[in-house]
Parts: structure tokens; C-alpha cells; sequence
């Protein structure tokens, strides 16, 4: 394949015929093996991954399988490669490529989408409607890389362009691992949600996507921004990132009294609802006001009983994200460019290619107080 590749590559950056990567086998079954390394096709880059982050989703797939999607169905023993949110150097193009050039920085965003449904035309590649049709008779070209196509706990991993994002030269490979995190809810807020500024909001649950929340909602001028949880330490890095005020739900009596005391009696705007319980979601509508957004950002396991009595009577709505859209990323990278927040101290723990069975293990107990848990793949 490689010898009759139209694209341009470089000396400075050699490319091996293999590489060292994680694959899924059954359920919590992961091996470390060699694969093939491919070349890029039309719109296409090859790209060194240089660090890799671990997402709660990552978690999931390795457990359980969904989202990921491999030739239609579960992702184990496919020789799977999961992890999704990795930045890397671009050291082969594909042809006609001439975004990019070899030796640029980049981090990515997860999804490239067929670009010819609906959704993909409205920019909403994350809610494509060709999702996982990428093989066989049914190739429509979607890429959700680490769901429907091969992921980042690997050395090198192809990407459409569309998917990049230039990273500046004096931003850590860890910090850029975040970028996408922070896009993600830059999406729910902006492009589906509409906030502008002076808007209150509260985020439910301090995870990853809950503390950028708070950060990317403070960089848009949102306020008051409430963060509830129930880890201290957790809360207290949220007020680091911007929050005006934190709760502990374990210390409130009423968590939708407490939040109304602080943002006024109608509530608040907007609230990220990133816990996914049953208790969090209903507290989420309580808390709204009337015409008020909530976004939901995590999901229950099962279905859950909600108020939609409430909702309904005060014209609350109420929409999912599924990762980021729009390229809100590139919002995300020039607020994280421009110093709004320090996004990297979520970043807890790095390991080595080899210790990534540990990493997981850390990201997934929250072992010494693990949130962003990172993965390089050349160490
Ligand atoms: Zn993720
Ligand atoms: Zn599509």
C-alpha cells in the first residue's frame, strides 16, 4: 500500500511499517500488539500521536461496547483500537492535502461525518445520520475515530482534515489533549444553546466536561456560574476554573432552594447537567427558569422518570450533545490560546504506552484524585 501512496511524506519524520498498538478483545480484555500502519487517502493526514487522553467514554466501550460501533455492531475482537481524545504531529499528507504541513501540531476533534446527510450539512457532524455506515456496501465515510474507526491508544492514526486543530508552539501536548473536552460543551452552550453573556448557569457534576463547563461558560461572560457536586476537592478546582460559587450537595439541605438563593427566586438560565441521574436531572429542571435550556451532557443507564409537567408549563428545553459540532473546538482552542482558563489542571496523572491497563484503572477508581488521566504513546 505504501508504495504506491500519492501523497507527500518527509525525511525528518521516517514512518515505520508498524506500530505498537492497544487493541480490544472481549469485554475489559485489552492486548498490545503490532498493526500495520496505513497511509492517508484524498483529505486525509497520518498523524504521530504524540498524547493521548482517557474519557469516562473510553470507559464505557472498553466495558461495555456503545457507543462504539465497529462494521455495525459490538467493538470486541475486531481489532479495535479505542481512545479518541489524542493530539499528535502530522508527518504524512494525503494527496491534494495542503491545509496542513508535515511537522505541524494538531490536536483533534472525534467525528467526521459522511458530509452529505442532513445533519452533516447543517454542521451537526456529530449527529450524522450515516453514523458508523464506514465499510463494506454501506461505506458512506463516516469517522468517528475511536468509535467507528480505529482510535488513539496507538502510535499513529489517520485523520480527515476537518478533524485538526493547530496547536500554538507554547501549549503542552497534554494541555491540547483537553481541547476537545472544552469543544464539547462550547457546543452545547454556543451553537445549540445560545448563551450570551450575563446569562446565569449552573453545571451539575465537576467531571471533565462539568469543570470545563465552568470554565467555558465563564470565558463567554456567563454569571452567575454555580457548580454543585459532592467531592470538595473536585468543587474546588471548579472555582479555580471560574465558578462564582460551588455547592456540596451533601451539605444542602435543598440543592434547588440553595442555587435559587444565590441566582434569584425564577432561577437560573442554563443548566449542564453532567451527573446523568434521575435526582440530578429532575433537580436540573427545578432549577431552571421559566423559558430556561438545560443541556445534558451525561446520560442515565436506563430510563429514568422526569417532570415534564414542569417543563412543559414553563416552556423549559431540554436537548442532548453528542460531542462537539460546528467545529466549536477552534472556539475552545482560541479562548484556551488566549490564557481565558488554565484548562490543564484538570490534567492529573501521565502515564507510558505500556501502563495503560494502570491508567484506565486510575481514571476509572479516580485513584489519587485522578481526573484527566494521559496517556504517551512513544514512552
Ligand atoms: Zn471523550
Ligand atoms: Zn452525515
Amino acid at each position: 500500500m505504501k508504495n504506491d501512496f500519492q501523497g507527500i511524506t518527509s525525511k525528518k519524520f521516517p514512518i515505520p511499517k508498524a506500530m505498537k498498538a492497544w487493541v480490544l478483545g472481549d469485554p475489559d480484555q485489552l492486548s498490545l500488539v503490532e498493526k500495520p500502519i496505513q497511509m492517508p487517502g484524498k483529505a486525509e493526514v497520518l498523524l504521530r500521536i504524540d498524547a493521548v487522553a482517557i474519557c469516562a467514554t473510553d470507559l464505557d466501550v472498553i466495558s461495555h461496547g456503545p457507543p462504539a460501533m465497529i462494521e455495525g455492531g459490538l467493538p470486541f475482537n475486531k481489532n479495535f483500537t479505542p481512545g479518541h481524545e489524542y493530539m499528535g504531529t502530522v508527518v504524512a499528507l494525503g494527496p491534494s492535502v495542503d491545509e496542513f504541513e508535515i511537522g505541524d501540531r494538531v490536536t483533534v476533534e472525534i467525528h467526521s461525518g459522511c458530509g452529505q446527510c442532513k445533519r452533516c450539512r447543517m454542521g451537526m457532524y456529530t449527529s450524522c445520520h450515516n453514523y458508523g455506515l464506514n465499510y463494506g456496501n454501506v461505506n458512506k465515510g463516516h469517522r468517528a475515530n475511536g468509535f467507528t474507526t480505529d482510535g488513539g491508544f496507538k502510535q499513529y492514526a489517520i485523520n480527515n482534515i476537518n478533524t485538526l486543530i493547530k496547536v500554538p508552539d507554547k501549549m503542552s501536548d497534554e494541555e491540547a489533549t483537553l481541547v476537545v473536552t472544552a469543544g464539547t460543551t462550547m457546543y452545547g452552550l454556543t451553537e445549540l444553546g445560545g448563551l450570551i453573556a450575563g446569562e446565569s448557569l449552573v453545571v451539575i457534576g465537576p467531571g471533565p466536561i462539568g469543570l470545563l463547563g465552568v470554565a467555558v461558560a465563564k470565558a463567554l461572560g456567563a454569571g452567575p456560574v454555580i457548580l454543585v457536586g459532592t467531592r470538595d476537592s473536585r468543587l474546588e478546582i471548579g472555582k479555580k476554573l471560574g465558578a462564582d460559587h460551588i455547592l456540596n450537595i451533601n451539605n444542602e439541605k435543598d440543592i434547588v432552594q440553595s442555587v435559587k438563593s444565590i441566582a434569584g427566586d425564577k432561577g437560573v438560565d442554563y443548566v449542564v447537567e453532567c451527573a446523568g441521574t434521575e435526582q440530578a436531572l429532575n433537580d436540573a429542571i427545578m432549577m431552571t427558569n421559566r423559558g430556561g435550556k438545560i443541556c445534558l451532557a451525561a446520560f442515565p443507564h436506563e430510563p429514568v422518570k422526569i417532570n415534564i409537567p414542569h417543563m412543559v408549563i414553563n416552556n423549559i428545553y431540554m436537548y442532548g450533545i453528542r460531542g462537539e459540532g460546528r467545529s466549536a473546538t477552534h472556539r475552545a482552542m482560541a479562548f484556551m490560546n488566549e490564557g481565558r482558563f488554565d484548562a490543564k489542571i484538570v490534567h492529573t496523572h501521565t502515564f507510558n504506552m505500556k501502563e495503560l491497563p494502570t491508567a484506565l484503572k486510575y481514571a476509572r477508581e479516580r485513584i489519587d484524585g485522578a481526573i484527566k488521566v494521559v496517556i504517551k504513546p512513544w514512552s
